[in-house]
């Protein structure tokens, strides 16, 4: 093999990543890009992770992450790169209240009451950080439920002060603008899987069947 351009004394680099989701195949890409010999290995029989798009009639239905929150620049350039397009998701949220839907505005509530949180005092969960609040008992569910379901996190165990510090992070990225990627998040994935492999990366997936047996396909991959 021809050392890399970042080759050092004791060799051309050779970067083994673990896990073929879209964190692994980011970085893999940006090693390629580099010209930096890259081998993911995945132990599940897909690439994507947590991003998984299933396509039925033409629609797609997102099993894992769904939108692009906010503007972040490294996610959208990776999405334009692609030749992939969002669709804007309407800004309106509603819930489901004693039987009706409603109009709720749920983002500014939500940010409202998180920032009370000061992380410059003990840290604690969210329910004894909500405990301490002067809020309405609707207001208190909402965050609770909000919690429980974007941040699939436990109110009696999550920490306050990490809930108040995505909190701030969300608003740096415009948290409240969200879109869906048209083609399906899983279209994103098969991109940075054509790109490593358009640059010399090995993309192998190796599992273990019912039976313990191992598989292992390192070819291009089924999505
Ligand atoms: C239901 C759901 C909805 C979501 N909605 C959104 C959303 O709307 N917007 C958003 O931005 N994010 C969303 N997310 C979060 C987003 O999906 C994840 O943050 C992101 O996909 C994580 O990517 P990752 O590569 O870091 O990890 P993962 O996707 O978890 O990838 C890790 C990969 O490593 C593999 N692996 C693990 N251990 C090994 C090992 N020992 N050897 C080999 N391979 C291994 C796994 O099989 C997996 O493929 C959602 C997540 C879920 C589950």
């Amino acid at each position: 093999m021809a050392p890399s351009p970042k080759a050092g004394k004791a060799g051309p680099a050779n970067v083994v990543i673990i896990g073929g989701g879209i964190s692994g195949l980011a970085a893999a890409l940006e090693l390629a890009r580099s010209g930096i010999s890259t081998t993911v290995l995945e132990a599940k029989k897909r690439f994507g992770g947590r991003i998984h798009t299933l396509r039925h009639n033409g629609i797609s239905i997102e099993l894992g992450a769904e939108f692009v929150h906010g503007r972040s620049k490294p996610l959208l350039d990776a999405i334009q790169s692609a030749e992939l397009s969002t669709q804007a998701v309407p800004e309106t949220n509603r819930t489901f209240e004693n039987g009706k839907l409603q109009d709720t505005k749920i983002w500014e509530i939500i940010s409202e009451v998180l920032r009370r949180v000061d992380i410059h005092k003990p840290d604690c969960s969210i329910d004894d950080f909500l405990a301490g609040q002067l809020l309405d008992e609707h207001t208190r569910a909402l965050v609770r439920n909000f919690v429980t379901g974007f941040d699939a996190a436990h109110t009696d165990r999550i920490s306050a002060h990490a809930r108040r510090r995505a909190e701030y992070s969300g608003e740096q990225i415009s948290m409240d603008q969200q879109s869906r990627v048209t083609e399906g998040y899983s279209a994103l994935v098969e991109y940075f899987v054509r790109e490593i492999e358009a640059r010399g990366g090995r993309l192998i997936m190796f599992w273990l069947d019912e039976a313990g047996a191992p598989g292992c396909i390192p070819a291009a991959p089924q999505l």
